[in-house]
């Protein structure tokens, strides 16, 4: 687990640039980059994390359901394994980050409730009770009435209600914060977390600049080359800027991100006093056949989400900030927030009297077979646990459930780098969708 020395000031070329050196370098800054990057630096290594924007992507408009059980999906089965091994370490992970930020993530063993409003949205929740049950999942059915004695605000009118009590919540923005506190704290060697600082980076760990390729040496990755004209160099690089990671210059020939930007609007609301509690459990709803669902937060404040759009609206206007461009279009879509607070209507009337806080939309970063591109990039045809491009980690592609993946994706990625592959990982190889891959040093220009 070397540092790659800092070489002579010129590299690929003449001119000077400033050099950074980790063991581990993270392009892309949202919850995913941001849990490989803290989890590297758990295991002693020192990690330089590079984003201009961080947590402003997918991660910012993040529900945080961490919902193994409802989000199971026909035909998605095989993500299911790596979904409940994310729930398990879930408890465990928001504790350590907790403890070593001093801060709250936000993470919350609440149920969820998922609710149908009237008989088709029963029935299609009791066929997906059937799937979930055969998969080992509990999901048992409540009375309307008991579900309103759990939760007085909902509806009267309600079809049917089912417990769903292994479905979570986190929040991805205070996550977020929490992940970068833990990163920038370097606690002496008696914390049991070595001195990690690397020297150059913002708080021992961030890059505030764009990647823009990865640079080569000896055949593998050696490092990211930044728009600014900067050099990181690190025996392992991690590529987890989510939409944007098939623009990066210098990927191995060959390997194909196949990424669709899949658009969802949601909201938040604040919660008035005499409304409080609003909701204990997440409420997911499906409203003649069109999901919904309401996530209250600790602050009071409850989240409804989320549509799920292929197209963007036509105008770059944004209802909650600027958005760098790579993270995908922000544009919030009227119908969509029309549909939402309607439909959030029907399951929880008082939802009219809240106050509209923020309309926010992102692109989900999806793959054909809405499963992560995740691990190491195989070399000849080999499988991933052979012949690998060396110093290059893939973790891209988590669609709808980035957040819930993220201490998974970690420690798959930290195990990487101990050389150990987990088998029951290798579905979501990243270059399922690529050709044979050549063998490195024959088809990559190497640069230093
Ligand atoms: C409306 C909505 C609701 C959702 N709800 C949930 C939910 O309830 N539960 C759940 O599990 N998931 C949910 N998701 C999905 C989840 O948000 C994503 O799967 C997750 O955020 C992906 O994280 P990421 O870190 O891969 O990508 P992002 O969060 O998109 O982060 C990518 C980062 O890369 C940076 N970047 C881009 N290009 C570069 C570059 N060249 N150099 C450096 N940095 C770069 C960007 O600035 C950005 O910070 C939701 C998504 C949406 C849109």
């Amino acid at each position: 687990m070397g540092i790659p020395e800092s070489p002579p000031d010129t590299i690929a070329g003449s001119s000077i640039v400033p050099t950074i050196s980790a063991h581990v370098a993270v392009i892309g800054g949202g919850v995913i980059g941001h849990g490989i990057a803290w989890e590297a630096r758990r295991s002693g290594r020192s990690v330089v994390l590079i984003d201009d924007a961080p947590g402003s992507g997918a991660s910012w408009a993040a529900a945080g359901m961490l919902a193994p059980v409802s989000e199971l999906h026909y035909q998605e089965e095989e993500l299911l394994g790596l979904m409940l091994d994310a729930s398990e370490r879930w408890p465990q992970f928001a504790a350590d980050l907790t403890r070593v930020s001093g801060r709250g993530s936000g993470y919350l063993a609440t149920p969820t409730l998922a609710i149908g409003a009237d008989a088709g949205d029963r029935q299609a929740l009791m066929d997906l009770r059937g799937v979930q049950q055969a998969n080992g999942l509990a999901v048992e059915p409540l009375t309307v009435r008991e579900a309103r004695r759990r939760e007085p605000l909902l509806s009267p009118a309600i079809a049917c209600a089912l417990d769903t009590p292994a479905d979570h919540q986190v929040d991805p923005r205070r996550l977020v914060e929490c992940f970068r506190a833990a990163l920038a704290s370097h606690l002496p060697a008696s914390s049991g977390i070595a001195d990690t600082a690397v020297a150059g980076a913002l708080d021992g760990f961030a890059v505030a600049d764009r990647a823009v390729s990865l640079e080569w040496a000896d055949g593998a990755v050696a490092g990211v080359r930044l728009a600014g004209g900067g050099l990181v160099l690190a025996g392992e690089t991690v590529v987890a800027n989510g939409m944007a990671a098939a623009s990066l210059e210098n990927l191995p020939a060959g390997l194909r991100l196949p990424l669709r930007p899949v658009h969802g609007d949601i909201l938040r609301l604040a919660v008035p006093q005499h409304l409080q509690p609003l909701l204990t459990s997440t409420v997911r709803g499906l409203v003649r056949g069109v999901p919904v669902y309401l996530v209250p937060r600790e602050d009071g404040t409850v989240v409804i989400g989320a549509t799920q759009r292929e197209d963007a609206p036509a105008g770059a206007g944004t209802a909650s900030g600027a958005v760098p461009p790579s993270t995908g279009s922000s544009a919030v879509s009227a119908g969509g927030v029309y549909q939402l607070l309607r439909d959030a209507q029907v399951l929880v009337p008082a939802v009219a009297e809240l106050e509209l806080l923020e309309c926010t939309a992102r692109a989900r970063p999806a793959t054909p077979d809405n499963a992560p591109l995740l691990g190491r990039v195989p070399a000849d045809g080999g499988d991933a646990s052979a012949a690998h491009i060396p110093g290059l980690i893939v973790a891209t592609g988590f669609f709808r459930h980035g957040v819930l993946l993220t201490p998974a994706a970690a420690a798959i990625c930290r195990d990487l780098m101990e050389g150990k592959a987990d088998p029951r990982w290798q579905p979501f190889r990243p270059d399922r969708f690529s050709g044979r891959i050549p063998a490195p040093s024959f088809n990559i220009k190497e640069t230093a």
